[in-house]
């Protein structure tokens, strides 16, 4: 398995690129961005902006389209758009399920709701939700890649429809995670944000397989085609900021009202404690990713920290010793009720995506980690 020489990412990771001096494309674009500095970055995004709104004579009531969740991110980049950037967003979110939902998710809604801003909400059928979830587990190993689907896909299909120009997300996954084939022709392009994994693998077969063309068109992302048509661009927000992290943007949440999660550490692995706070059975996700790449949450969120200078490799190494892959029993039990499988089944199913090389399996149980000291992490 091959590191990156500054942080923990491995060529394991899904669209991973290393440079010719073994640094991941995160990092990398870390230390270059340094060079320009953050008003340069704002008149450019401003910049584009202006071309975008141009495209498009005739827009409808709002300038642009913000998808939230009841996340951190969303709150920031929902007052950032509004009064930093003097635009008229709608916000956009794609509800889940009431099973699926967190109670801090729907209070953190309730919160930005009460902050004054306009917001929609599509949330498919549970009956749908929970089908297509079971089946894309079954079929993918990844329990939410149906409800990212339908999330991601929401935001444009609202845009079209509403004759929005611009939608705005908040990180940059080429820049913050190193997903390489969602790059853009700069930073804050993020028209090629189909090409995320979750998006483009595995295809959109398997939907129609499981529920009614009409529901299905719920989770199908629109076209490059209508896209063109309909003078949609997408942008993110992360990079126009100097303090994007997910760190900054808690903080900063926390303080207009945002709820974050109670101390449960050992429950959910999420070192942050401010990590996909709307919904469950992310941190299910999180666990199999561990599994299946020997990396997990703690590492993407140490990653992050490594390259903001706040914690150093080998403090890294040790936090993901301890908290990557957590994810507790009482949640798999949620998630097997929710879609109605044994556990047994669950742990069969996540056995068969486990990487064989880093873990040990056994019918019916979770996987164990072989650690090979002084071999893992490149050290
Ligand atoms: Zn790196």
């Amino acid at each position: 398995m091959k590191y990156c020489k500054k942080c923990l990412t491995t060529d394991l990771r899904p669209n991973a690129s290393f440079n010719s001096s073994g640094v991941c494309i995160a990092c990398e674009y870390s230390e270059n961005q340094l060079s320009e500095s953050f008003s340069s970055r704002l008149k450019f995004l401003k910049q584009m902006i202006r071309e975008t709104k141009s495209k498009k004579k005739n827009h409808g009531l709002y300038d642009c389209i913000v998808g939230v969740s009841g996340g951190k991110d969303s709150t920031r980049q929902a007052h950032w758009v509004r009064d930093r950037l003097g635009l008229k967003p709608l916000l956009v979110c794609c509800g889940y399920p009431p099973l699926q939902m967190t109670d801090i998710g729907a209070s953190n809604m309730s919160n930005l709701i009460s902050l004054g801003f306009d917001i929609e909400v599509f949330t498919p059928a549970p009956q749908s939700s929970a089908k297509l979830s079971l089946s894309s587990f079954k079929k993918f190993g990844n329990v939410v890649k149906s409800t990212e689907m339908a999330l991601f896909s929401a935001v444009p299909r609202i845009a079209m429809s509403k004759k929005i120009p611009l939608i705005f997300w908040g990180e940059n996954p080429a820049l913050q995670v190193g997903d390489a084939n969602t790059e853009g022709v700069n930073y804050f392009d993020g028209n090629n944000l189909r090409n995320l994994n979750t998006l483009k693998d595995g295809g959109v077969e398997w939907i129609f397989d499981e529920v009614d063309a009409y529901k299905a068109k719920a989770y199908l992302y629109p076209c490059k085609e209508s896209f063109d048509k309909a003078k949609v661009d997408i942008m993110y927000l992360g990079t126009a900021w100097d303090d994007w992290s997910n760190d900054e943007n808690s903080i900063y949440a926390a303080l207009t009202g945002l709820t974050l999660r109670p101390d449960d550490t050992k429950i959910t692995g999420d070192i942050s404690g401010a990590s996909m706070l709307d919904e469950e059975f992310t941190n299910i996700n999180m666990m199999i990713k561990y599994y299946k790449f020997g990396f997990g949450r703690a590492t993407d969120i140490c990653n992050e920290r490594i390259r903001c200078d706040i914690l150093t490799r080998n403090e890294a190494i040790n936090l993901v010793k301890k908290y990557d892959g957590i994810c507790d029993d009482s949640i798999v039990l949620r998630y097997c009720k929710y879609v109605g499988i044994k556990v047994n089944f669950f742990w069969d199913v996540v056995n068969k995506y486990t990487n064989h090389d880093i873990f040990t399996i056994e019918k019916g149980v979770r996987p164990r980690r072989k650690f090979k000291v002084g071999v893992d992490f490149g050290s």
